[in-house]
């Protein structure tokens, strides 16, 4: 309803419909550019054994790089459990992106998608991959027409002999694709809903195979490491923290965006450091840490190291670094019933806890007094009898507005 934006949405929509890759073929660094750079030189060392397998493998564990999807398992330990397993083995890329405010892996795919597809066909060689599944994000568009060109002119002047096959799937707009077994059902082809683990992808995945399912960016590191060594990702990190983490930002800051920072960068850090500040004539009031589900921290707890682990205290987690500012012009709670909102339109409906829980939940919160005993009863029953994650952490922003919000609830 608001003019600007209507016209804006106008203007894009008429840019994506008379070209929809305009926006991202002109920035990408494409296969020409890539290989003129020494790009897949790493992928060909590999395969002509000038890399060993296990030396590769250790130097990923050495790096310490977790899954940056949000669920953080090691990717080291990954491919060597995976590797572990009687062949075939498949690989599913998880670029669906769907959590809100992450957009860290579209801003990367656009500007150097070989990078990935090194890292991926790398992982596919250490790991003893034959065929490879990239789901994307049905929203993005441009990307996908970009990719489907990129891995074209990859399939057609092949780095390598033996390439795996890689096979490019559609999500089709589900958050809960997202989740590695949703998505996984969601590529064979049938309604996207979390299995029931064990047993784990990593044993019987994709099409009943072991299954290496990484985030994009996961793989987008993995030149990177291997070129300079497991020890350059870990000499970087704060407060104790090490690595590298792209953070999110978006809300109330001057300059939001896709920011590479050290693991461990507080808040505070994030916004003075990387972010120009807070946007003129407003407060730091509040964060969310990781996303729809990664809770909310008031100001006073800007000191909190944003990393995998250092979040669980306060019953938050950091998940794809999706990091949203809220000042004092906003309230928690509203960002609670929005969030509320989310889950219940999302959760796939397949265990009550979640399906129902939800929607009660919302209501409960949308009433004019909070039920404070009710939404703790049903906090816990949605947190003990969820299947996935999803239900397991749609309490997280009510659990927080209760904690450390309770003025807004007066
Ligand atoms: Fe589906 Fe929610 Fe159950 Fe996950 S927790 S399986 S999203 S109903």
């Amino acid at each position: 309803q608001n003019p600007v934006a209507k016209a804006t949405c106008e203007s894009v929509a008429a840019k994506v419909k008379a070209n929809e890759t305009t926006h991202v073929e002109k920035d990408i660094i494409d296969y020409a550019a890539y290989q003129k750079d020494g790009g897949y030189q790493l992928l060909k060392n590999c395969i002509s054994g000038q890399r060993d397998v296990e030396a590769v493998i250790k130097t990923m564990e050495d790096s310490g790089l977790r899954g940056l999807g949000g669920a953080g398992f090691p990717a080291g330990r990954k491919w060597r459990i995976v590797r572990g397993e009687a062949g075939p083995r498949l690989m599913a890329v998880n670029i669906d992106e769907g959590e809100p405010g992450t957009f860290k892996d579209r801003y990367y795919l656009e500007r150097d998608p070989h990078r990935f597809l090194e890292g991926m066909l790398i992982a596919a060689w250490a790991v003893g991959i034959e065929t490879i599944y990239i789901y994307l994000r049905d929203e993005y568009h441009g990307c996908r027409a970009m990719l489907e060109a990129e891995v074209a002119k990859l399939r057609a002047n092949p780095p390598i002999s033996n390439m795996p096959e890689i096979h490019l799937r559609r999500g089709a707009g589900a958050y809960i694709c997202g989740e590695e077994s949703a998505m996984i059902e969601s590529i064979e082809g049938k309604r996207g809903m979390p299995r029931l683990r064990p047993p784990y992808v990593a044993q019987v995945g994709l099409f009943g195979r072991p299954t290496l399912e990484h985030n994009f960016e996961t793989l987008y590191w993995v030149r990177e490491i291997l070129e300079k060594g497991g020890e350059w990702f870990t000499s970087h990190g704060r407060n104790g923290r090490k690595g590298l983490r792209s953070y999110s930002v978006s809300g109330r800051v001057k300059n939001p965006g896709v920011k590479l920072a050290p693991a461990g960068v507080t808040i505070q850090e994030l916004i003075d450091e990387y972010c120009g500040g807070m946007l003129d004539g407003h407060k730091l009031y509040a964060y969310l840490p990781g996303g729809a589900s990664g809770g909310i921290l008031p100001a006073t707890m800007n000191d909190i190291p944003l990393d995998f682990d250092t979040l669980q205290p306060y019953g938050c987690f950091i998940g794809s670094a999706a990091v949203m500012v809220l000042s004092d012009k906003d309230t928690a709670v509203d960002a609670a019933r929005n969030l509320m909102h989310f889950f219940k339109d999302e959760s796939c409906g397949q265990c009550t806890p979640c399906r129902v829980g939800t929607a009660k939940a919302y209501d409960l919160i949308n009433q004019p007094k909070w039920d404070l005993a009710l939404l703790e009863d049903l906090s816990t029953v949605m947190r003990d009898a969820s299947i996935c994650g999803l239900g397991q952490a749609a309490p997280n922003p009510i659990d927080c507005v209760v904690k450390y919000f309770p003025q807004e609830l007066a």
